[in-house]
């Protein structure tokens, strides 16, 4: 493996703490050049400290006031980089060549986008990129010759099971005798709880996901199977597949974690324990082979794998979000703008769980009377997210 020298964003976060400990068991060939936080300042201390950051970037001069606090004295202070545009710059720094580009929701759109256009290895967890600009990121990947890994666990399989003569570089069109993507999906918390129960859920019960251990926010998605809404258009953009070649497969073991079928009839399928270390040191290692800490899958002791039609009426958000794809760019950006609204509603406990999906699409609603804009550069992204947000903000207050 050639030497990196790794940029993680959003590293105390549930993939950045993954990524550092698949880091730590490369001493010789990985190493840490910078990390950020949001509002976990002491822990972005204390990993500074463990990894020998040079560079952590936090959101504003208070944080910066935490993290000197937080630091031992012992040890000399790493540079402290302040604000959004840091984290774009910082992603796109010459020291740095391999970017995790782990930040959660839209906010990490801009600077996994300044890693593709500096051609950066960037691995990338942050689907919501790919939802709210996939047309200019993966066009931004081609023009600049970088190397795009895809985290996510589905698409991280996909890429293992597809003819690898493209690298990892961004296709123009599906890879050749390629029939269809089959993304699995394990249901989450509530494939099973009664419908009338489900507008009483808690934040808590829909972040205990059954197999997974991720972020709330994530989870929640989990549990709507909004996430794989985000990861159909996510597959989409990554693959050049159209909708139609694209299947939700719901796999509640979550050890088959996605599936690409063939034209001769064959499907190739990627299996492991749901450990997102997998896939880590899948992309840091790429094209080779490197240990993540990971156990082995026992097959004898699973026994057996099941495999379900997804559910539309128990899941309206995957529906919405293939809805969305079908509409196009300005309905995948609203789309994942009105569900970040709404899901940090329903954790702060200001809606509850079934509005998350009718406040996504009354927000399509509204935007689809909106004339349409080209969404060609991140700033027309950037504000049709932020009136989407408006509207969908406006929502939820109806609802509370
Ligand atoms: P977490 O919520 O655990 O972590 C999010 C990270 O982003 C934290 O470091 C957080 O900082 C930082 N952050 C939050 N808001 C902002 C902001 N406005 N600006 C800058 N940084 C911010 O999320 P996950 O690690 O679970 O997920 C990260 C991304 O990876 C998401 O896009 C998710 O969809 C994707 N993903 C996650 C998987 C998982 O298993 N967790 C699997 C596949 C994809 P702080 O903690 O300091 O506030």
């Amino acid at each position: 493996m050639k030497e990196q020298r790794v940029c993680v964003l959003g590293s105390t976060g549930s993939i950045g703490v993954n990524t550092l400990d698949v880091i730590a068991r490369h001493p010789d060939t990985l190493s840490v050049y910078a990390l950020s936080a949001h509002s976990r300042i002491e822990q972005l201390a204390a990993q500074a400290a463990a990894t020998g950051a040079k560079v952590v970037i936090v959101p504003t001069d208070q944080a910066r006031s935490r993290f000197r606090n937080a630091w031992p004295g012992s040890l000399p202070l790493p540079e402290i980089r302040v604000g959004a545009q840091a984290l774009a710059d910082t992603a796109a720094d010459p020291q740095v060549t391999t970017v995790m580009a782990a930040i959660v929701g839209a906010a990490g759109l801009p600077s996994a986008l300044a890693a593709a256009r500096a051609g950066k290895r960037v691995l990338l967890a942050n689907k919501e990129a790919l939802v709210a600009a996939g047309g200019l990121f993966m066009r931004t990947v081609r023009e600049s010759g970088a190397e795009l890994l895809p985290i996510d666990s589905e698409h991280n399989a996909i890429f293992q099971c597809m003819p690898q003569s493209g690298g990892a570089h961004a296709p123009a069109t599906p890879a050749k005798g390629v029939r269809r993507l089959l993304l699995t999906a394990s249901g989450g918390p509530f494939r099973s709880t009664a419908l009338d129960q489900l507008p009483d859920v808690t934040p808590d019960q829909a972040c205990a996901h059954p197999n997974w251990s991720m972020g709330r926010k994530i989870s929640v998605d989990s549990a709507t199977m909004l996430n794989k809404g985000l990861e159909v258009i996510e597959a989409h953009w990554l693959f050049a597949m159209p909708v139609n070649q694209i299947q939700v497969v719901v796999h509640p073991q979550s050890m088959v974690h996605s599936m690409v079928e063939y034209e001769d009839g064959s499907i190739l399928a990627q299996l492991g324990q749901p450990d997102m270390r997998t896939p880590i040191a899948y992309g840091l290692g790429f094209p080779e082979r490197i240990a993540s800490g990971v156990g082995l899958l026992a097959l004898t002791a699973l026994g057996r794998l099941d495999f379900e039609e997804p559910d539309f009426a128990r899941f309206p958000c995957l529906r919405l979000s293939f809805d969305a794809l079908e509409t196009g760019q300005a309905a995948c950006v609203a789309l994942n703008a009105a569900n970040e609204i709404a899901v940090d509603c329903f954790l702060k406990q200001q809606i509850r769980y079934t509005e998350i999906a009718r406040v996504i699409e009354a927000c399509l609603d509204r935007m689809a009377g909106l004339p349409a804009t080209s969404l060609d550069s991140l700033d027309e992204v950037l504000a049709l997210d932020a009136h989407s947000r408006h509207i969908a903000s406006e929502l939820c207050l109806l609802k509370a």
